[in-house]
């Protein structure tokens, strides 16, 4: 029998419909697991206890009384800490909101505790979502549990470290240009960044409004799905949530045959480790072989992206991240004179890396140089874009690595910020257009770390992507393999 930390979030919930478990049996065992593995991993920030067997036992009683149960009760669930939870500290990874508890959850969060989620608590992460090793976070990095010298990803690391190392089944991260898909490669989870507008903005705390979304972490592609039409559908709450239904939590499962799927050759090129590409490939020839069609595309403008990436992103930061200035809430540094209180407040709270992306946000908007940086990053977005939609007049899905390397070593890249946005130089290019992307576990290197494929189709079409993930996950015969430290 499967451990239970090893259970998938369908087969939990599955355990305690027919009556075979409690949901406080589900949430103490996780429980115990975080208190032994956590303080090597650093994968939580906050961990919520009280509010978890709360909730536990709130959804123990009603099957007691054969009330009719919601679809995720007693699952747990872990939330990246930039997602706001009412009366429950959301630091953004950062000093500046250390102490901050918001008076409201996000939409996301409030669908899961509606659907009877428990959540066991708040992930570690980059600071407000900047950076791809979780090495930014103001609170220590996490550790990836596949090898606890080695860097889980980002931003949502703390996310992708939980569910990689069974402290719960599922967890939210948010996605701006590769934050979800990159951490779920480098920790061998499956990974959605859902198509822009597919979920609610609300309460999830902004870095680039036209780029964030928040996306779900999963052991298998049946669970992620599973999350992601729970918190998915239109919210009036956020003017960019598109007016649809939820997404359908039915698993399409009819194969792969007559699917057209391309290859960028841009992604299969220098700088790629050549186990990782291999390993796509190997993919490519599977869903061949299943009766799909495969073909080398190519997205002439892709290496406009990082560069076009990081100055929207970043002039969306700087004015986004205003907001904190020690007045309504947060840290804030007294002064006599309220000037010097904002500098002292924002010097003070926020770390190096978003103070180089608030610097270079505010540069690229300055007038002068608007024109010069951000007008022509606007351009460039938009030939990126373009890129993808005649990729997609030939082909349904395009498939490549997720990750230019495995896991790199703690430390190997941050006191250089080139070489670490360079980790998301594949993940980038789709966001741009706001295309959903999805990352799965497609094998492993020589070392044993976990190597992560990438499936971009247009935007909603994440039923075909998920579809695609489904046969390639059966074939593959990975979800089995879990970390020996954990
Ligand atoms: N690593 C990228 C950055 O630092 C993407 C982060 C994200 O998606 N939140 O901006």
């Amino acid at each position: 029998m499967t451990a239970l930390h090893w259970s998938t979030a369908r087969q939990l919930r599955d355990a305690v419909g027919a009556g075979e478990i409690s949901c406080q049996e589900i949430v103490r065992h996780h429980l115990n697991r975080i208190e032994a593995l956590n303080p090597a991993l650093n994968a939580f920030l906050t961990v919520t206890p009280e509010g978890a067997l709360k909730e536990a036992r709130r959804w123990d009683a009603a099957r007691a009384q054969g009330e009719p149960l919601p679809p995720l009760a007693g699952v747990p669930v872990v939330l990246k800490d930039n997602l706001c939870t009412r009366g429950v500290r959301t630091t953004c990874g950062s000093r500046i909101l250390e102490t901050y508890a918001p008076p409201y959850d996000a939409t996301a969060v409030e669908r899961l505790r509606a659907a009877g989620a428990i959540i066991l608590g708040k992930a570690n992460m980059d600071e407000f979502a900047m950076g791809s090793s979780t090495e930014n976070s103001a609170f220590g990095p996490s550790k990836n549990p596949w090898d606890t010298s080695r860097v889980p990803g980002g931003s949502s690391g703390g996310s992708a470290a939980a569910v990689a190392a069974g402290l719960a089944p599922l967890a939210l991260g948010s996605d701006t240009g590769g934050s979800v898909k990159q951490p779920a490669a480098l920790c061998g989870l499956v990974g959605m960044r859902p198509t822009y507008g597919r979920v609610s903005r609300h309460g999830l705390v902004a870095f680039a409004s036209s780029l964030d979304q928040v996306g779900p972490f999963s052991r298998t592609v049946e669970d992620n799905l599973l999350l992601l039409s729970t918190i998915s559908g239109h919210d009036p709450r956020d003017s960019t949530s598109a007016e649809r239904p939820a997404l359908d939590g039915l698993m399409p499962d009819d194969g792969v045959a007559g699917l057209r799927v391309g290859l960028p050759k841009e992604h299969f090129g220098e700088g790629v480790d050549p186990e990782a590409a291999e390993a796509v490939r190997l993919c490519a020839r599977l869903l061949e072989a299943a009766g799909a069609r495969v073909e080398e595309v190519s997205l002439p403008h892709d290496d406009l992206a990082v560069a076009t990436y990081y100055v929207l992103a970043d002039a969306e930061a700087s004015s986004n991240l205003a907001r904190y200035d020690g007045i309504r809430y947060g840290l804030c540094a007294s002064r006599d004179d309220l000037a010097e209180q904002y500098e002292a407040t924002r010097g003070e709270g926020f770390g190096a890396e978003v103070k180089r992306r608030v610097l270079l946000g505010t540069f690229v908007l300055s007038s002068g140089y608007y024109e010069a940086y951000y007008g022509r990053a606007l351009s460039a977005r938009a030939l990126c874009r373009q890129d993808f939609e005649h990729a997609f007049e030939r082909v349904d899905l395009l498939l490549g690595p997720t990750s230019p390397t495995p896991a790199f070593s703690l430390g190997a890249k941050v006191d250089d910020p080139l070489a670490m946005y360079l980790s998301d130089v594949f993940t980038i290019p789709s966001c741009l257009g706001g295309f959903p992307g999805l990352s799965f576990p497609c094998g492993f290197s020589s070392s044993g770390l976990p190597l992560g494929a990438q499936l971009v189709g247009p935007k909603w079409t994440e039923g075909t992507v998920y579809r695609a993930a489904l046969h390639l996950e059966r074939v593959l015969g990975l979800t089995d393999r879990h970390p020996e430290a954990a």
